[in-house]
């Protein structure tokens, strides 16, 4: 078989649609020289907010800041603790441990690497009892496109009286099997524009979306070093602005969203297609799909035993793929001090070394689908 090269994520195609728009509004943004918030974010944040089915939203400059953000105006702070999954992007607790806070964390369901609500109760249950007075919030991970089970972590953090800040970072636009969108469920929802993002700018950008007015002003302040009026501060916030040229293009992004996201949803079909034919959809973990909107910002499959084999073959094979994430985030280095050890969450440690991401983007094509189920197939055969 002649060698193709499929890159795990291509946006050139995806920029060569919307050049034309881009550059208009990008020109706008330099003709006002007005460069930071202002109208194009207000814009941007009202789009958001529709989009998400959320009554505000508040642009900043990344998904880690708006982690950071939603955190600090829930009063997240030293000596307190927050609940959250070991299997994430690292921003998730390190924006926990950067306000003094502590993470607890909690395993994942092995079908759909989202925090499990189960898992999540017995890490609270563990806890002594002055621990358990300082529990504050519960970060749940929206993990690949998909919506954390959110009607038993809503109900477990109405039992515990927790804020709920949505890590919807890969989530822009999923639902739960109610219908409910990412971002809109929970006390805050955390979304980035980092390019890589089903909705990314050209640069870093996030936004935070809420359903409390008084919330989102709190946050309006904070991302301006906690000045209101100007030079009067009650609070001490950070800059965490998004810029007007960033807003701008993720408006224009915004129109194709779902477009995109069929894309991603009609390839991960394929996928499925494909590796049933193949004879291996019983070898490798197909991602589950439960009955919500999946946006799949990762199509990861599970290879027990073999997934460096595997990556180390399709790369060779040319075909672009990554592992989200080798280390699980309780036995990272700089979290030593929480005191957690190998072993301590089986099924987060066993994703790790078992899971794979395959190219999903909106614009890749059925040969190239068809090319990278040969490969796997051929290193099974092999
Ligand atoms: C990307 C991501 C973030 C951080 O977003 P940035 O814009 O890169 O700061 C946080 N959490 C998760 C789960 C992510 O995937």
């Amino acid at each position: 078989m002649t060698q193709m090269t499929v890159p795990l994520l291509d946006l050139k195609p995806q920029y060569r649609q919307i050049r034309e728009e881009i550059r208009r509004v990008t020109e706008e943004v330099y003709e006002s020289q007005q460069f930071i918030l202002g109208p194009r974010v207000g814009a941007l944040e009202a789009e958001i907010a529709a989009y998400c089915q959320a009554g505000q939203a508040v642009g900043v400059s990344s998904g880690t800041d708006a982690l950071l953000l939603a955190l600090m105006a829930l009063d997240v702070g030293p000596g307190d603790l927050v609940l959250t999954t070991p299997y994430s992007f690292f921003a998730t607790a390190g924006t926990i441990v950067r306000l003094g806070a502590q993470p607890v964390f909690a395993d994942i369901d092995p079908l759909t690497y989202n925090l499990d609500p189960g898992a999540a109760a017995a890490a609270l249950e563990a806890l002594g009892s002055a621990s358990r007075r300082r529990v504050k919030a519960m970060v749940p991970v929206h993990l690949y496109g998909q919506v954390a089970p959110m009607e038993a972590l809503e109900a477990l953090a109405a039992d515990w009286r927790l804020a709920v800040v949505e890590d919807a970072a890969q989530a822009i636009g999923a639902e739960d099997p109610r219908g409910r969108r990412a971002g809109s469920i929970g006390t805050a929802g955390c979304f980035s524009f980092f390019p890589s993002k089903n909705l990314g700018g050209f640069g870093d950008g996030g936004m935070v979306t809420c359903n409390d007015a008084e919330l989102a002003e709190k946050m309006r302040i904070l991302r301006m070093h906690g000045s209101h009026p100007k030079y009067h501060h009650a609070l001490v916030g950070g800059n965490f602005r998004l810029d007007a040229l960033q807003a701008a293009i993720v408006s224009v992004k915004l129109r194709y969203l779902d477009q995109w996201t069929a894309g991603r949803q009609d390839n991960a079909a394929t996928y499925r297609r494909l590796f049933t034919e193949a004879g291996l959809a019983e070898r490798i973990g197909l991602p589950a799909e439960g009955t919500g909107r999946h946006i799949y910002n990762q199509f990861v499959i599970r290879v027990p035993g073999r997934r460096d084999a595997l990556r180390d073959h399709l790369v060779r094979c040319g075909v672009g793929c990554e592992i989200y994430y080798p280390i699980p985030l309780h036995l990272q280095p700089c979290f030593a001090d929480l005191g957690y050890e190998q072993g301590d969450f089986p099924e987060s440690e066993r994703a790790a070394t078992e899971t794979l991401a395959l190219p999903i983007f909106p614009e890749l094509r059925d040969d190239q689908q068809q090319y990278v189920v040969d490969r796997i197939r051929a290193f099974f055969d092999a």
